[in-house]
């Protein structure tokens, strides 16, 4: 199908079922698949190897240019620059196409190399006219938390499917505006779980649901680093940032004890502690403790810090083996360890280092993105995801500060705040 006739296909019949779904109530359910804009099939090359040899996954399938759907990305800081923008080389259904920034030098000079249009350029105030132009499918939103509400949106209402940048926002109140926003536009919103799309948290996600650790009874992840620099930073500021390491760093422990169980907390207690008179925490906390128990009977124990040098790692405790990434929350290097009794020598105790085939994590989580609006799916991160987390964060703050234990109702079910799994 030439290119626009088919999109325009899609487009019309994704309004057709989202509107069918969101008529009967539920934006969770998953609804029925279009027909597959299917990667071209894979090219074999003669193996190299010996079969003793790690297998390799073959060359990556993609769609052409003209058949990736379009993404403008708002906010050109340090993520959009450094990790996102460079990782469209690597997905297989996006492409860059527009941008939004209050610095018209800095995204003159980065449409440029991007090859983007410089008539798709955009700033904060004309943002809502991206709505003319056909050429965008998704905005990304990559700015600081508070601002995410706003142009999520604006996005939604200028008729664009988002993908926002955790934390979703600064309160479950924002969250659920930014949901009704989607809702309501029938768009889709994900957000931006990287980890949850990424090889080797699929595979930790994998291996605890398989009970190849036996029975989990302890989850331990550590997620911080020393924040310092300019400290003007929005950052450190609460009416930008909403929170300290918390809702920065800590978010990505909360997020893997719940991807990992599939479980929704039943007791939070917590800590917190910042140092008297350290200029960068006027505003904003610097470490958090906090405790989870889940309906299994999970323990989680986790630490956040904006003063510990950089430690982002997560262990899973089992009753016959340990796991554990160390880097687990990291962009790239992450390292999976696993600690068992030999299968062959009932005296040895093993610690295997399993090594996967790492993998892009913004193109993973932006391709997911693009086949979700492709092929008509609810997003495994959709809304609900970043609501659930911004609504324990809020309860992590409030048991801190009371020093009181909190119990939040039991939910049954598992995963019940995701979409289907990603495909790859
Ligand atoms: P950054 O400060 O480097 O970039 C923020 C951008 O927003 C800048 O271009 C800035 O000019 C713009 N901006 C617009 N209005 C602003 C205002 N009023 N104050 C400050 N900046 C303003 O931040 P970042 O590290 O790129 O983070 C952006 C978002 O991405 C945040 O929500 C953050 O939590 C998230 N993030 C996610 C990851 C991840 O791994 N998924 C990593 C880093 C950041």
């Amino acid at each position: 199908m030439p290119e626009l006739t088919r999109r325009k296909f899609l487009t019309t019949a994704s309004l057709g079922l989202v509107a069918a779904s969101a008529a009967a109530g539920d934006m969770i359910q998953p609804v029925a698949a279009l027909p597959s804009t299917s990667l071209p099939p894979k090219i074999k090359l003669p193996p190299l190897m010996a079969p003793t040899e790690k297998e390799s996954e073959g060359p990556p399938r993609a769609l052409p240019p003209n058949e990736r759907l379009g993404f403008a990305i708002v906010g050109l800081g340090t993520l959009s620059l450094e990790e996102i923008l460079p990782a469209f080389a690597q997905t297989k259904r996006c492409k860059p196409v527009a941008l939004v920034s209050g610095s018209p030098d800095k995204a003159k000079e980065i449409a440029q190399q991007y090859g983007i249009n410089s008539k798709n350029i955009y700033n904060y105030q004309n943002y809502d006219s991206i709505r003319n132009n056909p050429a965008v499918d998704i905005i990304y939103i990559v700015l600081p938390n508070s601002m995410h509400a706003e142009y999520v949106v604006r996005g939604a209402k200028a008729g664009k499917h988002i993908l926002c940048e955790k934390p979703m926002a600064t309160s479950p109140a924002e969250c659920q505006q930014m949901i009704d926003a989607c809702k309501q536009a029938n768009k889709k919103l994900m957000i931006a779980y990287r980890c949850q799309y990424e090889p080797y948290n699929r595979a930790m996600i994998q291996m605890v649901r398989n009970k190849e650790l036996g029975v989990v009874q302890l989850i331990q992840a550590d997620n911080g680093q020393n924040q310092g620099g300019d400290l003007n930073q929005w950052r450190l500021k609460k009416a930008l940032a909403g929170g300290g390491c918390l809702p920065d760093v800590g978010i990505y422990c909360l997020n893997a004890c719940r991807y990992l169980t599939g479980e929704e907390p039943i007791e939070i207690s917590a800590m917190m502690h910042s140092t008297p008179g350290d200029p960068r925490f006027k505003e904003v906390e610097e470490n958090v403790n906090f405790l989870l128990r889940f309906p299994s009977g999970v323990l989680a124990n986790c630490s956040t810090s904006y003063g510990y040098h950089e430690v982002r790692r997560y262990r899973v405790f089992g009753s016959d083996a340990w796991a554990q990434l160390d880097p687990g929350f990291a962009y790239t290097g992450l390292q999976m360890m696993v600690g068992h009794k030999s299968r062959t020598n009932s005296m040895v105790e093993v610690v295997e280092n399993r090594r996967l085939t790492e993998k892009n994590q913004f193109a993973l989580e932006m391709d997911h993105m693009a086949e979700c609006v492709m092929e008509n799916k609810q997003p495994h991160t959709p809304g609900e995801e970043g609501l659930q987390d911004q609504k324990l964060i809020d309860t992590i703050y409030e048991a801190a500060r009371t020093g009181k234990t909190i119990k939040l109702p039991a939910v049954s079910g598992l995963d019940i705040t995701r979409g289907p799994n990603p495909t790859s």
